[in-house]
C-alpha cells in the first residue's frame, strides 16, 4: 500500500501525542524530531522537511495550542494541514479547451508508466462522456505502438498510428487533424521516452509541442523512485514547461518522497495518481486524502 512506511511511524508519533492531556512544547519539539526524521527516511527532500518543520513548530508551540482542550489532536491537525499544502493544497484539475479538442501531450522517461497512463487517462475522460483519440507517438519502444493500440480496444478508443517510419511530430500533427475530423474532444498523446534525460529527446518533444500546442503537458514519473523522480520533474520542467505531474506506482511506494516532494521542489502540480498496472488504477490527486491517509 503507498506510504505504509512513512503513515505507520507517523501514526505511531502521534498516537503517543494523541494520548497526552497535555503537551509541552518539548512534546511538540520531540514529535517534531520524529517527524523530520519519518519524513527524511520516507525520502522527501531535505529542503522541504525543514520547511515543513519550522512551519508546524512555529504553529504548534503556541500557547493557545498547548493549553487548548485536545493539544495533540490540534498538533496533528496542523501537521494535516501543512501536509496538504506541500502537496499542492487543493486539487489541481485538467485543463480544457474552449475550442475543442483539449490535447493532452504525455512525456516521461522510458519504464516509467507512460503509455499505460495514456490508456488509464483515457478511460477517466470516457467515464466523464468524453470521446478522447490516444496518439501513438513513441515510436522508437518497439512494443508502445501495439501497446496503446491493445489498451484502446480494451477501452474502446481509437487509437492514431502512423507506424514507425514517420516522425514523431508528423504523427502528432496528423493526430490531431483526425480527431477535428472525426469529433473526438480529447487527444492524447503518447510519446517517446529514453532511459535518461537528453537533448534529442527534448528537441523533438519541444517540437511536438510547437505544432499541436498542447493545453496539457504532464510528466509521467515513477513515485518508487523518489528524489530521482523530484529531479527528473525539475530538468523536465525546466525545459518543457509541464502543467502538471501524473505519480504512477504508488501502490509499490512505501516512502511516499516523490508525493511529498514534487510540487514543493518544482512549482508543479501532481494531477493524477496510479495505484496499479489495471486500466482502471488512475484517480484524480487529492492533498487533502493522502495527508489524511498517511496520517490514517
Ligand atoms: P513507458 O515506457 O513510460 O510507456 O512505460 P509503460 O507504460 O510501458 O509502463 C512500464 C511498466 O510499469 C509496465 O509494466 C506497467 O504495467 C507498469 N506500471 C505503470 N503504471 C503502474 C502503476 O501505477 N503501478 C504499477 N504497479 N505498475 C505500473
Amino acid at each position: 500500500m503507498a506510504f505504509e512506511g512513512l503513515a505507520s511511524r507517523l501514526q505511531n508519533v502521534f498516537g503517543k501525542l494523541k494520548g497526552k492531556g497535555k503537551v509541552s512544547e518539548d512534546d511538540v519539539n520531540e514529535a517534531m524530531r520524529e517527524v523530520r526524521l519519518a519524513l527524511l527516511e520516507a525520502d522527501v527532500n531535505f529542503k522541504v522537511v525543514k520547511e515543513f518543520i519550522a512551519k508546524v513548530k512555529e504553529q504548534a508551540v503556541g500557547q493557545e495550542v498547548l493549553k487548548s482542550f485536545t493539544p495533540g489532536m490540534v498538533v496533528i491537525d496542523i501537521v494535516n494541514k501543512e501536509l496538504t499544502n506541500l502537496m499542492g493544497g487543493t486539487q489541481s484539475k485538467l485543463a480544457k479547451s474552449n475550442r475543442p479538442p483539449t490535447v493532452i501531450m504525455m512525456v516521461g522517461l522510458q519504464g516509467a508508466g507512460k503509455t499505460t497512463t495514456t490508456g488509464k487517462l483515457a478511460k477517466l475522460l470516457q467515464k466523464q462522456n468524453h470521446k478522447p483519440l490516444l496518439v501513438a507517438g513513441d515510436i522508437y519502444r518497439p512494443a508502445a505502438i501495439k501497446q496503446l493500440q491493445v489498451l484502446g480496444e480494451q477501452i474502446k478508443a481509437p487509437v492514431f498510428t502512423m507506424g514507425d517510419k514517420t516522425s514523431p511530430v508528423e504523427i502528432a500533427r496528423s493526430g490531431l487533424q483526425h480527431a477535428k475530423d472525426n469529433g473526438n474532444d480529447y487527444v492524447i498523446i503518447d510519446t517517446a521516452g529514453r532511459l535518461h534525460i537528453d537533448e534529442n529527446l527534448m528537441d523533438e518533444l519541444k517540437q511536438i509541442r510547437e505544432v499541436v500546442k498542447p493545453d496539457e503537458v504532464l510528466l509521467v514519473v515513477d513515485a518508487m523512485t523518489g528524489q530521482d523522480a523530484v529531479n527528473v520533474a525539475e530538468s523536465f520542467h525546466s525545459q518543457m514547461e509541464l502543467t502538471g505531474v501524473v505519480l504512477t506506482k504508488l501502490d509499490g511506494d512505501t516512502r511516499g518522497g516523490a508525493a511529498l516532494s514534487v510540487k514543493a521542489v518544482t512549482g508543479c502540480s501532481i494531477k493524477f495518481a496510479a495505484m496499479g498496472e489495471k486500466i482502471d488504477a488512475l484517480e484524480p490527486f487529492h492533498p487533502d486524502r493522502m495527508a489524511s491517509r498517511i496520517l490514517g
